[in-house]
């Protein structure tokens, strides 16, 4: 399964697949990691178990992604501008 990042999605979606079915959103990040599933979710915003598809072991990793209205937005909003979902990768 490969989860949809897209916070107002999150729509599972078979493997193999390139875009979310339900929103249309690229399911790959930086052209190489996918998110398996969601591992926790807070005020800050959300963690993924996600997959380094690029090696061939296939590493687990995991993507942060920090939502914009967990923020004072008058501080952050300018630097999220223009990036509806920001993500950040620890792998
Ligand atoms: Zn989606």
């Amino acid at each position: 399964m490969r989860q949809c990042l897209n916070p107002d999605c999150l729509a599972p979606n078979p493997d193999e697949s390139q875009f979310c079915q339900q929103c249309g959103d690229k399911l790959l990040i930086r052209e190489r990691y996918w998110a398996k599933r969601v591992l926790g979710q807070g005020s800050f915003g959300r963690t993924f178990l996600a997959v380094d598809e690029d090696k061939p072991s296939k590493p687990p990793c995991v993507i942060k992604q920090f939502l914009p209205q967990a923020q004072g937005t008058d501080s952050m909003g300018a630097s999220q501008f223009g990036n509806p979902h920001p993500k950040s990768l620890v792998c």
